[in-house]
């Protein structure tokens, strides 16, 4: 499988090489230049196909030519301490539950997978430095992804506020190779001096820079596993048609279930689940897309305006709009919705549901209300209840149980520099923590 910008045919370039350099230069994002098809590999699996299985089956044939079996068979051993876990709630819906990594959110799988791929491709060819912008808990788990893999350095740029659940045992002055860096600054000021330190090339080049924040396709790429991995679970019980709902922020999640079905994976659509910033329904539905202004909501991990991926969705459509418009069905749940969907799935299926997992429930309760619909819809847990346990305990009268990782991911840890939001701050402290 080669890439592409999504501004250009060419040049096509190798899997290794798009998560070494993240950004092609045109300003654009890399995309797969043609998706082949899998089917061969995944139809014949079945309900005792584990996920690791899975990803050692399916990875090497996709990434043919850059990672073969055995490696592929390690990434997936040494990516993977966790798994998606798929829950028939009844004829019409599944939960496929995604949050038992280490923070608790989908997210988890495509930083492990990038961390473990990325040093097996490494492997006795020199070293990565790999940048990356921390929200929330996201710096957890990419220092717990990154955190002992040889040939690799993980720099993790905080904004102002507390810096939490990081082991000092893992930081370079104690022999680790992870380096957390807090900067006087916004989120946005940390991603912008990032671009800056990828396009300030003597020292990119002196450190092989790279990045691991969402946008880098080694992140996007290992969600298809778990859209077929819910699959090779379903299929055998499925008779109308199958569909995903997914929670839609960035739209991260739901362009890696369109790399499924274009994989062969057989799906017949998919529910974009947005809160009440859906601008993007409008662009879905035939329109322009005009960003809105951003509102607050009780699903805040989609509280996006204008989403990071939307040139990968824009040359989906581009490709074939009216094909797209049949299969991708956006919906809007607003926060009172949010919270009776939290409510319903706890008194009807005795599952709790996080608010980001509860507006895919939401929507795909309502697209199950349409006429003549027959099918079975996947909905997509991308968040530990436990996160937002308030609001679950608000929504259903349960107490809800604090998993004990999380109360060591909120344990306040001191980041080994704190810096001015500017580059060359930046690079002085990464010249004298390496
Ligand atoms: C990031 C996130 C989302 C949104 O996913 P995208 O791929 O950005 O659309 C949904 N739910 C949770 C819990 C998240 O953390």
């Amino acid at each position: 499988m080669q890439f592409r910008s999504t501004r250009s045919q060419s040049p096509l370039v190798s899997f290794k090489d798009v998560i070494l350099r993240c950004l092609p230069s045109d300003g654009g994002l890399y995309v797969p230049a043609t998706v082949p098809d899998m089917r061969q590999y995944f139809l014949y699996m079945d309900t005792d196909t584990s996920f690791p299985e899975l990803v050692a089956t399916v990875a090497p044939a996709l990434l043919q030519g850059e990672l073969n079996p055995f490696s592929a068979a390690r990434v997936a051993e040494s990516a993977f301490d966790f798994e998606p876990e798929l829950i028939q709630l009844d004829d019409n819906f599944s939960v496929l539950s995604l949050y038992n990594g280490p923070t608790g959110v989908f997210k988890d799988f495509g930083v492990a997978f990038l961390a473990a791929v990325m040093e097996e491709l490494l492997k006795n060819e020199g070293q990565a430095m790999i940048l990356s912008a921390a929200r929330e808990d996201t710096g957890f788990s990419i220092a717990h992804a990154f955190s002992g893999r040889k040939g690799i350095t993980s720099v993790i740029l905080y904004p102002s506020g507390p810096v939490r659940g990081l082991d000092p045992k893992s930081y370079s002055t104690n022999g680790g190779n992870v380096i957390p860096i807090q900067l006087r600054g916004t989120f946005d000021d940390c991603q912008r001096i990032i671009i800056e330190a990828i396009k300030d090339l003597p020292f990119a080049d002196r450190y092989s820079i790279t990045t691991a924040n969402a946008i880098n396709i080694g992140r996007l790429l290992p969600q298809v596993f778990y859209y077929l991995y819910a699959f090779i679970k379903l299929k055998k019980k499925l008779s109308g048609d199958l569909l995903f709902s997914v929670p839609a922020g960035n739209f991260g999640n739901l362009i890696a279930g369109l790399y499924a079905w274009k994989m062969g994976m057989p799906v017949n659509g998919f529910i974009a689940a947005m809160n009440a910033n859906n601008a993007f329904g409008d662009y879905i539905r035939g329109g322009e897309f005009k960003p809105g202004k951003l509102i607050q909501t009780n699903s805040p991990a989609l509280d996006v305006s204008a989403p990071s991926n939307y040139e990968r969705l824009a040359s989906f459509y581009g490709e074939a709009p009216a094909v797209m418009r049949n299969m991708v069905y956006p919906d809007a749940i607003d926060d009172k919705t949010t919270l009776l969907a939290i409510e319903k799935a706890w008194k009807k299926y005795h599952i709790m549901l996080d608010p980001h997992g509860a507006v895919a429930f939401a929507a795909a309760q309502r697209l199950s209300q349409s006429k003549g619909f027959n099918g079975h819809v996947v909905v997509l847990a991308t968040g530990h209840p436990a996160k937002h346990a308030d609001l679950v305990t608000q929504a259903t009268g349960q107490p809800v149980d604090i998993p004990e990782k999380f109360t060591n991911l909120w344990k306040k840890t001191d980041p080994m520099a704190d810096i001015p939001p500017q580059l060359d701050a930046l690079e002085g402290a990464i010249a004298s923590c390496s």
